[in-house]
Formats: C-alpha cells, structure tokens, sequence
C-alpha cells in the first residue's frame, strides 16, 4: 500500500469515527431493575463499572425518601447512567454545575447522571448516598407533580436529608458560616443556590432547615405538606395548614434556631478552631514575653542612670575642663617665649 493511500484511508476512517455517536453511548451496558412499587429502574453503565452499578442497582430497588410512599406516586421508569470518562459526564449533563461535583439530576427527564466512582477517586463520597440523594430529587418531583413547586432549598435540603448526608457533613462548618457572616439567608435559596465551588455551606444549611421542618410533625407531617403541594397548594399555603407557619415566619424561627444550635460551641469543634486557638497561644506568649523584656531594659536603665547620678549633673571635673578649653583665654598657652 502506498503511502499516500494509507493516508487516503486514515483521513477517511478519522471521518466515519467523527460521525459516531460518542463513545459513552456506544459503549454502555443497560440493565433494568424493579424498584419499589414495582418501578422500572434502568442502569447504564460501562462494563468496567459493572460491581459499583451492581451494587448501586440494589439500593435503588428498595431506596424511597421516607416520607414518600411509592405506591401512591406516578409509576414512570427512572433511569441512572454512571459516565465512565469525564467527557462523557460533562457531555450527559450538559455542563451543569452538579452536587457536591458529584452527579447530576434530571428530574423532569426522570434521569441522574453520576460520574463513575473510578473517575472522583478517594474523595471520601459514598457511591450510594450520591444515588440516594439524587434519586430524592426524582422521587420529589414525582411526589409534587414538578420540583419547582418547592423553593430549592427544600428540594436539595430534602433529597440530602433523606439520603443521610449528615454522615460525612461537617456542622462545624455552618456554625462558623453563620458566625462570620458566610451564609446564604435560607430565603434567598429560594430559586437560586450558589455556584461552584461554594455551595456546601448552602446545602447542610438547606439539610438542617428540613430536619427543623421535620422536627415540628416527624415524616408524616413532610408527606402531608407534599401532598398539599401536588394537590394544588403553593409551598406557603402548604406549611401554613401542616405547621401553622408562614414561610416568613418559618425563615424568622429558622434564624432563632440556627443561633442556638450552632454557635460558638459547635464552630470549636472545628479544627480551625484548634488552629486559631494554637495561633492565640503563640502570640499571646509572644507579647507577654515582649512585655517582659521592655521591663528589664527599663530595670537596667534606671539601675544605671541612679550609678550614674542625673544626666543634667554638671558639677563633674571633666565639665570644667571642657569649659577651660573653650575659653578665649591666650592665657592658658603659657608664655610663647
Ligand atoms: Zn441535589
């Protein structure tokens, strides 16, 4: 084969591969599994992520959000691809900014996007928490007939929540948010969350705002605002009628309450708190030292000016010889002769 016919054929196959679809979609295994209530749930995955899509496919046939009762939402099949290169997870989500920068859902496409665990590495995010948290949000907009029916702190606040994220969140870290003025007011978390590579500090302040919700009537009083919300309700009117609250007054008690529980006493579990404390030490020796120091100079000078009697003293000898030199006396020359 000549050379140039070589080339001819390499142009030509570059040309066919271009008009492929790309490699994360050629390449995918697909695998349907039953959830609960009966629900299809289909994974895509590569082959070489079989064992982690394996293992995430069976929490998936019994994960729901506690509150949520599976029989009594739309029965729609939800589908979870794992992207097995960064292309691929970039190309699937769209370039969308994903939790934690770990996954992505598509509520209204009944669709989550997660990067396979062997692309994030040992970053200490459990594979299956990131499902739980985003088949949350799927499961939510099926229970409310459309997320954005909930003020998006609720929707991150509640998938998170539910998918016990509290595990591997630090509250340390939104005591010290609030105590240096970092955080987001919950009320303006409302249709926006902050972008990367900052929105930690608003997703444990949107997980706590759920637990505080929770707190007031347990799962069963969240399903009731839920199914307020599907059968028509605005959020508002929905915590009114569960928890006798308007959403201004649940962001007011929300404020109080977030005071109480992380205040100084949970930012020094912190270990920047140990940090700032060893820093404290260190300096505060370092002026008591200084202090100390500008006493003893100060002893010495003064044990030296009482030896040396009053700097003001003229009365020693060697004034008045200086005092005899300056005078414009020829006298003390002595005679020339
Ligand atoms: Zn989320």
């Amino acid at each position: 084969m000549s050379a140039r016919l070589r080339l001819l054929l390499v142009l030509l196959l570059g040309l066919a591969g271009a008009s492929l679809p790309p490699p994360a979609h050629g390449q995918l295994v697909t695998r349907e599994v039953t959830g609960p209530a009966a629900r299809p749930i289909v994974f895509h995955y590569a082959a070489r992520d079989s064992t982690v899509a394996t293992a995430l496919a069976e929490l998936a046939v019994t994960y729901v959000p506690r509150p949520l009762i599976a029989d009594g939402l739309p029965p729609d099949t939800l589908h979870v691809i794992v992207a097995p290169t960064e292309g691929a997870f970039v190309e699937l989500t769209g370039g969308r900014a994903p939790d934690w920068g770990l996954a992505v859902a598509f509520p209204k496409l009944r669709r989550v996007i997660v990067r396979s665990p062997r692309l994030t590495g040992g970053d200490g995010a459990d594979p299956a928490t990131i499902l739980r948290h985003e088949l949350g949000h799927l499961y939510l907009d099926l229970a409310v007939g459309g997320s954005e029916r909930v003020p998006r702190w609720f929707n991150e606040g509640f998938s998170a929540f539910y998918a016990d994220e509290w595990r591997w969140v630090d509250p340390a870290r939104l005591a010290w948010g609030r105590l240096i003025g970092s955080l987001v007011p919950l009320a303006e978390l409302d249709a926006t969350f902050p972008e990367l590579p900052a929105p930690r500090l608003s997703y444990i302040q949107s997980m706590a705002a759920v637990r505080s919700l929770r707190r007031r009537g347990g799962d069963d009083s969240v399903r009731l605002l839920l199914d307020r919300i599907r059968d028509g309700a605005t959020f508002d009117s929905a915590l009114r009628a569960t928890y006798g609250l308007t959403l201004g007054q649940f962001y007011a008690d929300w404020n109080s309450e977030l005071g109480r529980e992380f205040g100084w006493g949970v930012a020094l579990t912190d270990e920047r708190a140990l940090w700032i404390a060893a820093a404290l030490l260190v300096l505060g020796g370092y002026l008591v030292r200084r202090r100390a120091l500008r006493r003893e100079i100060a002893r010495r000078r003064h044990a030296e000016d009482v030896a040396l009697g009053p700097p003001d003293d003229h009365s020693l000898g060697v004034e008045r010889w200086e005092r005899y030199w300056e005078d414009d006396d020829e006298e003390w020359k002595g005679d020339p002769d």
